[in-house]
Formats: C-alpha cells, structure tokens, sequence
C-alpha cells in the first residue's frame, strides 16, 4: 500500500519535472522569439531587415536556410532592399523572391493567409527553394504568410534539416508572433524608404535634388578611389533660360527643365546619377567613366538638345545647353586630401568648366583643362 503511493508520488514528481522543465524551455523559446521580434520592428533600413530576416534567423533558430517572398506591389521592392549592394544582391539571390503582381499572379494566389507546416508546406511551396543549393537537406518546413490587414504582402518559408521540427499540430503561436512583427517590419521599412527617397528628389523634374546628389557624389567618388577608377563630373546649364521664360512663360520653361531632364538620362547610364542642382542647372555624377567618354557624352547630349525642335504650349523653339565636365582623376596627386575637400574642388572644376563654356560663346562643351587655358 505505502510502496504503491511512494510509486505515485514519484511518478507525479517525475510528470511535474517534466512539465516544469518544458515551461522553463517554452520561457526561453519565448524570450528568443521576443527578443527577435523587437530587434525586427527596430530595424531601421530596408538592408537591416534584410539581413535580420534572411540570415539571423537561420542562425538564432537554428535553421538549415530561410526564404522570404515579398508581393511586389509597388514594383520598388528589389531596388529598395538591394539598392547599390549586388554583392548582397548575389548572396540572397534564392532567399529573396520577389513576385510581380501580374507574371506571378497565380503564385500570389497560391500563397495561403495561415500558416502551413510539415509535407503540405514542402508539397505547396517547393518552387520557394527550387534554387536553393541546400535544398535537398531540407525535411521539414514551415511556411508563413505575412499579412497586412487582409493583404497578404508576402511570405516565410522556415527550412530545417530535422523532420519533426516542423509537423503538423505543432503549436504556431510563436512562429505567428514572429511574421506579424515581420509584416509590420517589411511595410515600416519599405514606407520610411519611399519617403526618404521623395524627400531626394525634385518635385518639378522628378530628377534628384542637390541634398541627395551632395549624399551620393561622396559615396561614388570613395568607391571609384577604391578600385582606382576615374570619375565625371558634369554640370549642364541652359543657355539664355531666362529668355526662354520671358518669351514663352514660366510654365513653358517648367516643360523645358522637365524635358532636360529626360534628354540627360537618355543619353547617360542608370548608375550615373542625374540631379537637378539649381534653377536651371543640373549636375551629373559619372562613375568609373573616363575623360575622353565623358566629353562624347556631353557632346552627344549637346547636339541632341539643341538640334531638337521644341513644341510645348504650341510655341515652337529650340534651346541650347553649355556643359562642364572635370574629372576625378586630373584631381588626385601624390598629395592625400580629404573627401569633401575632394567633392568640393571636383564640383568648382566643373563648374569653372561651364563658366568656360559660357564665356566661349555657349552652346558647347568645356573640359576643366580647357577651362584653364581660358582663365589665363
Ligand atoms: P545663361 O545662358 O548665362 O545661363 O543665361 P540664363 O538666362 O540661362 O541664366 P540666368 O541665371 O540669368 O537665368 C536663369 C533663370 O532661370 C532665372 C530664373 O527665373 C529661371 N528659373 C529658375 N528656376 C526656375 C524654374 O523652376 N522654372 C522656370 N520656369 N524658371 C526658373
Ligand atoms: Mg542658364
Ligand atoms: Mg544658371
């Protein structure tokens, strides 16, 4: 009798051990999930989340690999989660799918709004890792729909190599914890980039404005010093303007620096950075380009507006544009300087280049070099 409730009691013990020993591993599930999703919804920079979403949380959850598909609604989310990093851009190139609204608008639908575990997760979003290296190590997955409001804005494939991490009746409490703060996160962080980006950019021509050019010519030129590349500087003013706004209107110059704006980018590449520099003069930065490819891009550019026939407002014109060029390299001596003092001197070279070129009767095209000759 007495041996029998020891039995018992020690049995109970052995169940109260048990349970206390998974809730003391539940707590620290929990704190790990926590903790991760806080450091989610702070991130502060679509590149953070990124990099929280597909590489921490392989290595805080132990995972084997992770995919993230995004709906790309307002076709910006490639440029915004890579922008400028195609090393990162090759190093997620399977982990980051983005899916437009209407090639993948099958998939889209496919995606289902609650969470999928176990052979059905595996079964339903094989095309997730199609591509992924270590996809045959996978054997269990949970996917996660993430979801703002009744939008379903992308999802999460967990992938591991123990196929009972993953089953079904598992509880998702957690996992659904971590996507709605993973939603949030991607919405906040993508919104705070669109913003950013209005506020770099000018209102009227849609090109850059001074603030972002000033941000990003520092950044250029340090990238191109690095790999010992040359870089273009060149400013572009439209002759006499101000005529242009006394004869046709105001409105009618308005088109005409819109126009200009559509003739630089045509003529220059997507990594050159165009932006509007002041009223009616715009600057372009040229990386890894070189003097003698900068001067045919200005002389194409010059020939190309002034040889165009204009017709807003019904009031046929042409206009002309003087252009400056310096380059970075004609900078650089033996001598270190520093980066603004770098940035500043290469823009005043452009700019007394356009001086030149003004002087030299305009509509043309001036080097720093020349601009030289033509001071003394
Ligand atoms: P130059 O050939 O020497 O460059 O002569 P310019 O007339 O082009 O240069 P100036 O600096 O004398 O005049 C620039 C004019 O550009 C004066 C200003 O009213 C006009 N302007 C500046 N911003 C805008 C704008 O946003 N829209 C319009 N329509 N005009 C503008
Ligand atoms: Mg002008
Ligand atoms: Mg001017």
């Amino acid at each position: 009798m007495d041996e029998s409730i020891y039995e018992k009691n020690r049995e109970l013990q052995r169940k109260l051990d048990h349970l206390l020993k998974q809730a003391r591993a539940n707590e620290k599930k929990q704190e790990l999930y926590e903790t991760f999703g806080f450091e989610i919804i702070g991130a502060s920079t679509p590149k953070q989340l990124r990099d929280l979403l597909l590489s921490q949380t392989v290595e805080r959850f132990q995972l084997l690999d992770v995919v993230l598909c995004l709906v790309d609604y307002h076709k910006d989310t490639e440029r915004l989660f890579f922008e400028r990093d195609e090393e990162a851009q090759l190093s997620y190139e399977n982990k980051l799918l983005i899916l437009d609204t209407l090639k993948d608008a099958e998939i889209i639908h496919s995606l289902a709004g609650h969470p999928v575990l176990g052979v059905e997760a595996l079964k339903n979003y094989r095309w997730m890792i199609a591509n992924l290296k270590n996809r045959n190590q996978v054997k269990s997955a949970a996917f996660l729909p993430l979801l703002r409001g009744e939008q379903i804005i992308g999802a999460l494939l967990l992938l591991s190599q123990d196929p009972h991490r993953y089953q079904v009746g598992i509880g998702t409490l957690f996992l659904q914890k971590i996507s709605a703060m993973a939603a949030v996160a991607i919405e906040n962080c993508l919104n705070q980039q669109r913003l950013k980006e209005i506020s770099y950019q000018d209102v009227l021509t849609q090109a850059y404005n001074r603030r972002y050019f000033d941000l990003r010519f520092k950044d250029e030129i340090a990238r191109c010093m690095r790999w010992d590349d040359d870089l273009i500087c060149m400013f572009l003013d439209v002759d006499h303007f101000k005529k242009i706004n006394d004869t046709h209107g105001h409105q009618t110059g308005d088109l005409v620096l819109r126009y200009m704006v559509g003739v630089i980018k045509e003529q220059v590449r997507s990594c050159d950075i165009v932006a509007r520099y002041g009223g009616e003069e715009f600057v372009v930065a040229l990386p890894s380009t070189t003097l003698q490819a900068a001067h045919e891009i200005a002389e194409r550019l010059r020939q190309a507006v002034c040889s165009t026939a204009l017709n807003f407002h019904d009031k046929q014109f042409t206009v002309s544009i003087s252009i400056g060029i310096a380059s970075l390299r004609s900078l650089l001596t033996a001598q270190q300087h520093d980066a603004d003092f770098i940035c500043n001197t290469l823009l005043d070279r452009a700019d007394q280049a356009l001086y030149a070129a003004k002087s030299g009767g305009r509509n043309q095209v001036a080097v720093y070099a020349d601009a030289d000759l033509v001071a003394h």
